[in-house]
């Protein structure tokens, strides 16, 4: 079977994407990224690393990935889900001919590739037409488990594209350290919290139960109250806790596609007919969580 390429410039996300890739394919996958530390660290661990150079943006290496697909010809492409993954696999998927599948789930030997559709409501499977795949996983879709072997660097000539993006003006965003997939208890918020202080409250029992805080988009897009990288759901990130405690949070699909690998899912809202409630919990309190939060925060105190 041919390799598969892992396509990232996140730190936090192309360990479980080799891993995913390797357990598919048998072969050693190819790192393909422009971060110096990422492509040792991907040789560490086993895989080969492609590291390209020269340009002042990742989404202007689409011209030397596609290159590098032509030159080495793999079985597909796994690529992660930040902004910028999501722009160049579009566009390499184009010279491809073919189309990228965002939001993946999983991925057998056929290269068969579940994925989901309609906001997340539903599952579907798809193949590529062409000679490979371009597929999107977000965190948490595969294990993380290392390569037994040593990988190689090697340094890819950078091919200018015809259009380049070139950049005005940057400013610099403090990158949260949050690694939600591999958090054993969550705590999550949703719109139930009524205010950003209110949060302060939440946070204090996510220590107590040491757990990590999370919530849903508009509580971290939107209101901004949280950061980024602490949403959960089809958009974000897939989480598997042993405990997972809804605050607020009403069960819509896009949230929920990336909790129901947890394993035990406790919910407090007011309204005990919401999908939280109804559909997604093992239990349950329909209670106020202005009642609930600080009841908990003394009992576990004690
Ligand atoms: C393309 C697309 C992608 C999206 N991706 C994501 C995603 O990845 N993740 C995500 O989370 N969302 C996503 N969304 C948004 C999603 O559709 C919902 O809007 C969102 O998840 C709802 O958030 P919520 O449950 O916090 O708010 P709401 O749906 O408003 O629910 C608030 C809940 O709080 C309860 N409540 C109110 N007051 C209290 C109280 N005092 N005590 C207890 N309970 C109370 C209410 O009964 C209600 O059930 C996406 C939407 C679209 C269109």
């Amino acid at each position: 079977m041919a390799r598969i390429f892992v396509i990232t410039d996140r730190r936090s996300e192309w360990k479980a994407l080799v891993s995913g890739a390797y357990s598919i394919s048998g072969e050693k996958p190819l790192v393909v990224t422009a971060d110096k530390a990422i492509a040792q660290a991907a040789a560490d661990f086993g895989a080969d690393a492609a590291l390209m150079s020269g340009a002042e943006v990742f989404w202007n290496y689409t011209d030397t990935i596609a290159a590098l697909v032509e030159e080495l010809q793999p079985a597909g492409c796994f690529f992660g889900t930040s902004p910028d993954c999501r722009l160049v696999s579009g566009r390499l998927a184009a010279k491809l001919g073919i189309s990228a599948i965002p939001d993946a789930k999983s991925i057998d030997n056929t290269y068969a590739i579940e994925h989901l559709i309609y906001g997340g409501s539903v599952v579907q499977t798809s193949k590529s037409t062409g000679k490979q795949f371009v597929a999107l996983f977000g965190p948490g879709q595969f294990e993380e488990a290392a390569i037994p072997e040593q990988g190689t660097v090697m340094n890819v000539d950078y091919v200018e594209p015809k259009w380049q993006i070139a950049v005005k003006e940057k400013k610099t965003k403090e990158i949260s350290a949050v690694d939600l997939t591999a958090a054993k208890r969550i705590v999550a918020v949703g719109l139930g919290i009524s205010k950003k202080e209110d949060l302060d409250m939440v946070r204090e029992l996510a220590a107590l139960l040491q757990a990590e805080m999370a919530c849903t988009r508009p509580i971290a897009e939107g209101l901004d109250w949280m950061e980024p990288e602490r949403y959960i759901g089809i958009s974000a990130n897939f989480v598997k806790p042993d405990l997972y405690i809804s605050l607020g949070i009403s069960g819509q699909v896009q949230h929920t596609v990336g909790i129901t690998d947890s394993k035990v899912i406790l919910s407090v809202n007011k309204d005990p007919d919401c999908a939280m409630m109804k559909q997604y919990s093992d239990y349950c309190v329909a209670e106020d969580l202005y009642k609930i939060v600080p009841a908990l925060i003394e009992r576990l105190k004690k």
